[in-house]
C-alpha cells in the first residue's frame, strides 16, 4: 500500500483512505497523497515497464494497489506524432494522445477503473455516477464487467449514441429534465441517502480524480520518460486538467523524469466556457452559465474544480480559450482529414483551441506539444450531418464513372493518372 491518506486541498488536514470527498473540518476537496521517499525509481521503472498494458502498470501511484483491478483495458492508447496536423498549423513537435482509443471509446475509463476499484475495496454494493454522457457508457461497462448493480444519470437530451451505449450495458440510465448541473445537484443529495452507493464523481471523487494522472504517466514513458513542454488538455469540471499537471509532477517527485516545467493549457467551448472567460477577464471567481454546446461532455457550467484548474494554467504560464460550435466542427474535420483520427466534439474543442493558440502564437518555436483528444467521433456522428457525406452516386458503370470524375465531383489532392 502506498497510497497513504486524503488530504485537504485547502487545510491541508489528513485523513485515512476511505470513502470521504470533502474536508470535514474547512470542506475543501481532498486529494490522495503519497510516500514518495518510500519508492525507488529502479524497481519503479522495472514495474511499470513489465506491468500491463493499461493504466494499472503505474498503479504504486494509484490510490488501490489492487492485484485484481477492475480493469476493461483502459489506458495506453496510441502517441500519434501529428506531422501533418502541425505542418497546417505551424508546430513542429505536435503529438496528439488518442484516447479515443479505450474501451468505451474515451478518458472516462481511467477514472473509472480505478474509482470502482476503490468502491469495491470500501464495499459499496452500487455504482453510480452524474454524467455529460461518456461517464456513463464508461460506468454502466465496468460494472458490468464485475457483476456490480449500476444507476447513472444524464441530462435527458444527451446524445442517442451516448445514451444507447450506455443502455446497452443492462444497468440502469435514469434521464433527468434538466442539465448536467441539475443532475449533479441531485446526486450530491441521492449520495447522502444512499451509503452503498459510489457516485464515482461524487462521494468517491477523490479516488476518481486520480485516474486522470495516468495521462502524464503514460505520455512521459511513450516520450522515453521525458515530459513535453506543453500540454492542451479540454476542461469540464476541471479536474482532468489538474491531475494531468499532477501527474508530471509526481514523476519527478520519484525521479522518474528531470525536473521540467510543462505549460498547460486549456480548452472550452464558447457556449460553456466559465473557466475560459474567468482566464480572459483575469479574476478568480469563476462565475458559473449555463450551457449551450455542442460539445455536450464538457458541458458544465459550474465546473468543481474550475478554480484549481484556473490556477495551474496561471502558475505554469499557459492559457485557456474558448472555440465556437463551428470551430468545433472544423477541428474535428480537421483532425480526421489530416492524421486519420476521429474525435467526438470535446476532441474538437481541443484541436480548434490548438489551432487559435497556434494561431496567435501562445507556442514557442520548437515546443514539443501534445492535444489530448478524449472521446472518439462515433459518439457524436449527429452534429456531422449536412457537414460530410457520399462524394457522389452514379450508376454501377464505368461510363458513369468517368463522366463523375469529368464533372470533379471526385477529389485527389495528388491527382492520378487515367486512361
Ligand atoms: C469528462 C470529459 C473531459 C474532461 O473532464 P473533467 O471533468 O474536466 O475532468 C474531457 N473530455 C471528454 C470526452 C470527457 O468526457
Ligand atoms: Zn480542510
Amino acid at each position: 500500500m502506498i497510497g497513504q491518506e486524503l488530504r485537504c486541498r485547502e487545510c491541508s488536514r489528513l485523513f485515512p483512505l476511505e470513502a470521504l470527498a470533502v474536508c470535514d473540518f474547512c470542506f475543501g476537496p481532498l486529494e490522495v497523497v503519497y510516500d514518495y521517499e518510500a519508492i525507488s525509481a529502479l524497481d519503479l521503472t522495472a514495474r511499470i515497464e513489465n506491468g500491463p498494458r493499461s493504466i494499472w502498470r503505474y498503479r504504486d501511484l494509484l490510490p488501490v494497489q489492487d492485484d485484481d483491478p477492475v480493469d476493461l483495458g483502459a489506458g495506453f492508447t496510441p502517441l500519434v506524432k501529428a506531422v501533418r496536423l502541425g505542418r497546417e498549423l505551424g508546430l513542429d513537435d505536435l503529438w496528439i494522445k488518442n484516447d479515443t482509443l479505450n474501451p468505451t471509446g474515451s478518458f472516462k475509463d481511467r477514472v473509472v477503473s480505478v474509482a470502482l476499484t476503490a468502491a469495491r475495496h470500501l464495499g459499496f454494493k452500487v455504482a453510480a455516477c452524474a454524467s455529460t454522457g461518456n461517464l456513463a457508457n464508461s460506468v454502466a461497462a465496468h460494472a458490468a464487467h464485475i457483476g456490480m448493480d449500476s444507476v447513472v444519470f444524464i441530462p435527458k437530451d444527451l446524445e442517442t449514441p451516448k445514451i444507447l451505449g450506455t443502455a446497452i450495458y443492462g444497468g440502469n440510465v435514469v434521464a433527468i429534465d434538466g442539465n448536467y448541473d441539475d443532475v449533479n445537484r441531485l446526486c450530491t443529495e441521492l449520495a447522502a441517502e444512499m451509503p452503498d452507493w459510489a457516485f464515482v464523481n461524487v462521494n468517491i471523487r477523490t479516488y476518481y480524480a486520480e485516474g486522470s494522472k495516468t495521462l502524464a504517466f503514460e505520455i512521459a514513458e511513450q516520450l522515453g520518460w521525458k515530459a513535453p513542454d506543453h500540454v492542451v488538455v479540454p476542461i469540464a469540471s476541471g479536474s482532468q486538467l489538474t491531475k494531468v499537471h499532477k501527474g508530471f509532477g509526481e514523476l519527478h517527485k520519484v525521479g522518474l523524469i528531470g525536473e521540467k516545467h510543462v505549460k498547460i493549457s486549456g480548452a472550452q467551448a464558447a457556449g460553456c466556457s466559465p473557466v475560459a472567460t474567468a482566464f480572459q477577464d483575469g479574476t478568480d471567481f469563476i462565475r458559473p452559465v449555463k450551457p449551450d454546446t455542442i460539445a455536450k461532455s464538457l458541458a458544465i457550467g459550474n465546473p468543481a474544480d474550475g478554480w484549481y484548474a484556473l490556477e495551474v494554467v496561471k502558475n505554469t504560464g499557459g492559457s485557456i480559450e474558448a472555440v465556437s460550435d463551428d470551430e468545433i466542427l472544423e477541428g474535428i474535420e480537421l483532425l480526421a482529414s489530416t492524421e486519420g483520427i476521429f474525435a467526438e466534439t470535446a476532441g474538437g474543442v481541443t484541436i480548434a483551441t490548438l489551432r487559435k493558440l497556434a494561431a496567435r502564437g501562445a507556442f514557442e518555436p520548437g515546443e514539443q506539444v501534445v492535444a489530448l483528444v478524449t472521446g472518439h467521433g462515433l459518439k457524436t456522428l449527429d452534429c456531422l450531418s449536412g457537414r460530410v457525406s457520399v462524394s457522389t452516386v452514379i450508376d454501377p458503370s464505368l461510363e458513369s464513372f468517368r463522366k463523375s470524375i469529368q464533372a470533379g465531383e471526385i477529389v485527389f489532392s495528388n491527382p492520378p493518372d487515367t486512361r
